[in-house]
């Protein structure tokens, strides 16, 4: 059985839609913080906290089957990790230690890592390998970084085998739009764009447009949730099959700017968005592509939906048939 620690957020709920489709015995463990139960969709659900041993065990306990376990339950908020970083590390870091601590005294020794490309800093070479200098550049990104180190230590000492997926610009919904994006408060360019146009928020703020590309905007590398899902459960699949572990870059391969972004919602949704442009913010770089040639290769993955419009497609599939997301929270 696998369980999906923060599987009521944004990714992990798509790993949940993924493993409930395809019939593997989950378990779903979410605070609700953040997470949003109608999101988990009637897979079996432990509400509880990843930073309280006691919920952590009562899980184990409980279902002595659990042979793999996936982690989505960060904090992600770059900015704030700056403001309040003993919340980054109690959470992304310490709480995450305790649990592989846990994880190694019941000899379970598969665990899969939401890393992130925020790892990496400020880019020395486009695209970003998975053998580019980690600098992070934030608290968060050190949070993250400093649980690959973690991984590290724990396949050498206690064998436990890990896979650590170091995403790009996480984007788009399960293509019905059943679920889907739902931060609060939400941070993220496609959502807020996407709110601007409908007149659930204000106009879209472009921060920045004197950046060295080509329309001034930054450029990221948007990755379909879907297919960040579909890499997570070969990565399971890797595991069971008595697998090393892995470090991997997943991302498009393909950079989308600011600009194309707009452009392309308002083709999709038929609506202008409305923007103004202000000030750079802190920690942008101009240009984040990843390379996934590594996993492409090594585990033959192959994203459905590797363009710009079909994930923009579905965030809107999502959006327009939930203007008020989940509506579970204030
Ligand atoms: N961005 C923007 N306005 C917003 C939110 C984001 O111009 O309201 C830009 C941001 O500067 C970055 C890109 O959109 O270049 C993607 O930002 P997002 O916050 O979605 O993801 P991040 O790259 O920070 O992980």
């Amino acid at each position: 059985m696998v369980l999906v620690v923060g599987g009521a957020g944004y990714i992990g709920s798509h790993m949940t839609q993924w493993l409930r489709n395809q019939d593997w015995p989950h378990l779903v463990f979410d605070n609700l913080e953040y997470g949003h139960e109608a999101a988990v969709a009637g897979s079996p659900f432990v509400k509880g906290d990843l930073r309280n041993e006691a919920d952590l065990n009562a899980v184990f306990d409980a279902h002595p089957e659990i042979d793999v376990v996936m982690h989505f339950a960060a904090y992600t908020y770059v900015g704030e990790s700056v403001t309040e970083p003993g919340k980054y590390w109690k959470n992304n870091t310490s709480a995450v230690l305790a649990l592989l601590e846990i994880m190694r005294e019941r000899e379970i020794k598969k665990f899969i890592f939401s890393s992130t490309c925020a790892t990496f800093g400020e880019p020395q070479r486009i695209p970003l390998t998975e053998d580019h200098p980690q600098n992070p550049i934030s608290p968060y990104g050190q949070t993250k970084l400093a649980v690959e180190m973690i991984l590290k230590d724990f396949d050498h000492a206690y064998g436990l085998r890990s896979v650590a997926l170091r995403y790009f610009n996480a984007a788009g919904a399960d293509p019905n739009g059943a679920i889907g994006e739902d931060h609060r408060p939400e941070a993220h360019l496609i959502p807020n764009a996407i709110f601007a146009a409908t007149g659930n928020k204000p106009p879209l703020t472009i921060f920045g447009n004197d950046y060295d590309t080509p329309d001034g905007t930054c450029i990221r590398d948007y990755i379909h949730v879907v297919d960040l899902a579909q890499a997570h459960a070969l990565a399971i699949t890797h595991l069971r099959d008595g697998g090393d572990s892995r470090f991997y870059n997943l991302g498009n391969g393909n950079g989308y700017s600011v600009a194309e972004v707009i452009q392309t919602i308002e083709e999709v949704t038929g609506l202008p968005v409305p923007h103004t442009i202000g000030p750079r913010r802190p920690g942008d770089p101009a240009r984040l592509i990843g390379s996934s040639a590594k996993v492409k290769a090594d585990w033959n993955w192959n994203p459905q939906y590797p363009d710009l419009r079909s994930i923009i497609e579905h965030a809107w599939a999502w959006h327009s048939r939930h203007p008020n997301g989940y509506e579970d929270h204030a």
